[in-house]
C-alpha cells in the first residue's frame, strides 16, 4: 500500500494509507462513503482531508473517479484500463465490466469529428442480480 502511494512520487501518510487501503476493500464509493470507512480507523480524518487525498491521488493517477448519471462521484484504485461500469437503477450498486473490445478507446464512433479519441466510457443501467431476486417477490 505505502509502495504504490510512494511509486507515485507521494509522501505516504496516515489518511493516505487509510484511504488507499478502505479504496482497496471497498471500490466505487463515494468520498463520504469513504470519509465513514476512514474514520473507523483514524478517527481523527475529516470529510476534508479525505477529499484533499482524493484529489491528490486523482492527479497522481492513483485512483479513477466515475460519475454515474445522478450519483455522487465515485472512486476506485482500478486504473488505467478502460474498464465500463453496470449501475443498477434500483439500488445504485456498481460492478466493473471489461472494455468491450480490446484497449482504449475500444469503441469506436462512427463519426470522430476530427477528435482524436483516446478514451470511452460506457454506464451500462439496468437491474441487479438482488434487485431482480427483490422485485420478484413482491
Ligand atoms: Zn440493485
Ligand atoms: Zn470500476
Amino acid at each position: 500500500m505505502a509502495d504504490s502511494i510512494r511509486s507515485a512520487a507521494l509522501k505516504v501518510t496516515e489518511p493516505r494509507l487509510a484511504v488507499l487501503a478502505a479504496l482497496t476493500s471497498t471500490p466505487h464509493v463515494s468520498a463520504e462513503q469513504l470519509f465513514t470507512l476512514v474514520k473507523a480507523q483514524l478517527p481523527s480524518t475529516s470529510l476534508q482531508a479525505v477529499y484533499g487525498v482524493l484529489a491528490a491521488f486523482g492527479n497522481a493517477g492513483l485512483v479513477r473517479k466515475v460519475e454515474p448519471a445522478g450519483s455522487p462521484a465515485l472512486f476506485e484504485r482500478r486504473v488505467g484500463d478502460n474498464h465500463h461500469h453496470l449501475v443498477c437503477t434500483r439500488c445504485s450498486v456498481v460492478h466493473d465490466v471489461d472494455c468491450a473490445v480490446g484497449s482504449a478507446p475500444c469503441l469506436v464512433p462512427e463519426n470522430d469529428s476530427g477528435f482524436a479519441v483516446h478514451a470511452a466510457e460506457v454506464t451500462y443501467w439496468g437491474l441487479c442480480p438482488a434487485c431482480q431476486v427483490d422485485l420478484a417477490a413482491l
